[in-house]
């Protein structure tokens, strides 16, 4: 703006400077010929005097090289000339200024000379003899004029330039300071220039409305944060070309970014191919849903394009932890296999028993030993189902009452249960502790201990020993199961608690195990909010330590 003030400045200053020298020379020029004109008249009316006084030969030594002096008769005949010889000089009397001296005793005329591009001044007078004085002179041309005045004009143009441009560029700016100076941040606060108050009240009111909007839109956007940060899923949000427009709080943690890189490609984030393939769908109008191992857990990502009017506006990622559900989904499945399979084997092993029976295959003295396989079969579907029941009630949820439980009165009926089984292979049982009151579940407390001391005594040694200790402190309420059995190799301790996991299949089954009592065992403690510890040499024996941090044994 300022160079254009400037320009203009310069661009006037010289129009008015050459509208300037070509009115004063104009005007020069007019007032010089007019005053060469008064003195030609002048000159010639003295001369003519003097002539009259003295003679005509007064004429033939002029004082004057600018005026042109002529001795005309009254027949045109030129008799005298200051400049030519007059014998070679046409006849004068058809000069206009001529005949009207003849007739008047003056007169004067002026001629344009094509060949000498310049304008003559012609005055003429009658002598008193009658004879006629001519005088003449050249009219100074302009180009004469301008040449003669052309230092003084490159001068003042000079000067003028000079002028013009310090005194515009100094204008230019003092005009647009205040334009510099003007706040728009503050509008009304601006005194610069009337014209600009328009102008500045509606930038003002603008202010106000993006002000007012920008809040609300900080609002919202505020708003949408807390929701979507309290959320448990990831949400990613992209624009209609796949850029970054928010993550929350989930999806910051799971694509492990410290701040979204807001107007960035999605691609900067997971460059997964099943990802970037999904966000291209979406962005097309498909959505799509993947599941997928992220940060050591299992995820679902569905991805949804979201369109206005038939036009995308956006990509909407919404990730969900889907960790619990899979891997309750997989053992489901394991489970439901594992059971089938143990049931087919008892049922199968029946089966096989009863056909041989019933073809009359088997012989009278082995037909007690066939039936006595059936029943034994029988039995292990009987324990298995019980096995299964406990475990699907445990993984129902449902919550028993609680009530208060006395685990010394529990462990003295389990061992009074299993006390012949123990003495078939003479193992010997022992309880350590007192009565010991806790608030907890009767049947579960029944479970823990039942399963335990099964084990202990199933995988133990003849002649071995099972030591239940019960202890109490203010802290917390512990149930230790010990055996003097086979053990657990080292690789397997891990792995015991899942369900069917045996280290020894043949020798379970032939015990009488499920592969389920210690699943049982790690749900019941889990649901009564203890932990289970199991420590194991082989051929030496094994501990397993429940505890119950409550003291009161609350849930
Ligand atoms: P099972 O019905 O086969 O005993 P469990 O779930 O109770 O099933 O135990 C899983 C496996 O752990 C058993 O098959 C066995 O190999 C091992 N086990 C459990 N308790 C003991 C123990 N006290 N001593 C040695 N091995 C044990």
């Amino acid at each position: 703006m300022r160079k254009k003030i400037f320009r203009s400045e310069i661009a006037v200053a010289m129009a008015v400077l050459l509208v300037s020298l070509l009115v004063a020379g104009s005007f020069l020029y007019g007032y010089f010929n007019k005053t060469q004109s008064v003195q030609l008249k002048e000159e010639l009316n003295l001369v003519s005097g003097i002539v009259d006084e003295y003679g005509e030969d007064y004429l033939k030594k002029p004082d004057s090289d600018v005026f042109r002096f002529t001795l005309i008769q009254p027949d045109g005949t030129v008799i005298f000339d200051t400049k030519a010889e007059p014998n070679k000089m046409d006849n004068h009397l058809d000069r206009e200024e001529v005949k009207e001296a003849l007739v008047n005793g003056q007169g004067s005329s002026a001629r344009y000379s094509p060949t000498l591009a310049e304008k003559n001044f012609y005055e003429a007078v009658r002598l008193r003899n009658g004879n006629i004085l001519h005088i003449g002179v050249s009219q100074v041309s302009i180009g004469t004029l301008a040449a003669e005045m052309f230092p003084s004009i490159m001068a003042i143009i000079l000067t003028a330039v000079i002028l013009a441009f310090l005194l515009s560029k100094k204008m230019a700016k003092s005009i647009v300071r205040p334009l510099y100076e003007t706040d728009l941040d503050s509008p009304s606060e601006c005194d610069g220039y009337e014209e600009l108050t328009p102008f500045l009240k509606k930038i003002n009111k603008q202010h106000k409305q993006i002000k007012k909007q920008m809040l609300e839109l900080r609002q919202r956007s505020d708003e949408f944060e807390q929701i979507t940060s309290c959320m448990n899923e990831g949400l990613v949000i992209l624009d209609k070309n796949g850029m970054i427009l928010s993550m929350n709080g989930a999806a910051k943690k799971l694509f492990n970014v410290q701040e979204p890189p807001v107007g960035q490609d999605f691609m900067t984030v997971d460059r997964d191919e099943t990802m970037t393939e999904a966000v291209t769908e979406a962005l097309n109008g498909k959505q799509s849903s993947f599941c997928r191992e992220q940060n050591a857990s299992e995820y679902r990502f569905i991805v949804n394009g979201t369109e206005s009017g038939g036009k995308i506006l956006g990509v909407v990622i919404l990730c969900i932890d889907i960790t619990e559900s899979a891997f309750a989904e997989r053992n489901r499945k394991e489970f439901t296999a594992n059971v089938s399979h143990e049931l087919k084997t008892p049922l199968q092993s029946i089966i096989g028993s009863a056909e041989l029976l019933e073809n009359g295959i088997v012989k009278p003295e082995d037909t007690k030993k066939f039936i006595g396989n059936i029943r034994k079969e029988a039995l292990r579907l009987v324990l298995l189902i019980d096995d299964i029941i406990r475990l699907s009630q445990l993984d129902e949820g449902g919550k028993p009452a609680t009530e208060p439980v006395d685990i010394y009165e529990a462990a003295v009926e389990v061992l009074d249960t299993l006390t012949p089984s123990a003495d078939k292979q003479n193992i010997q049982l022992e309880l350590d502790g007192a009565h010991c009151e806790i608030k907890s579940i009767g049947r579960y407390i029944y479970e823990i201990i039942y399963n335990l001391c099964d084990n202990a005594i199933r995988y133990n040694k003849p002649g071995g020993k099972v030591t239940v200790t019960l202890k109490k402190s203010d802290e917390s309420v512990s149930i230790q199961v010990s055996d003097t059995g086979i053990g657990i190799p080292p690789e397997h301790q891990p792995r015991v608690f899942e369900r069917f996991y045996r280290v020894d299949k043949s020798h379970s089954i032939e015990t009488g195990g499920t592969g389920l009592g210690l699943s049982i065992v790690k749900h019941a403690v889990s649901y009564l909010g203890g932990t289970v510890r199991l420590e194991s040499t082989v051929g030496v024996g094994t501990t397993v330590l429940i505890t119950f941090p409550d003291a009161d044994g609350n849930i």
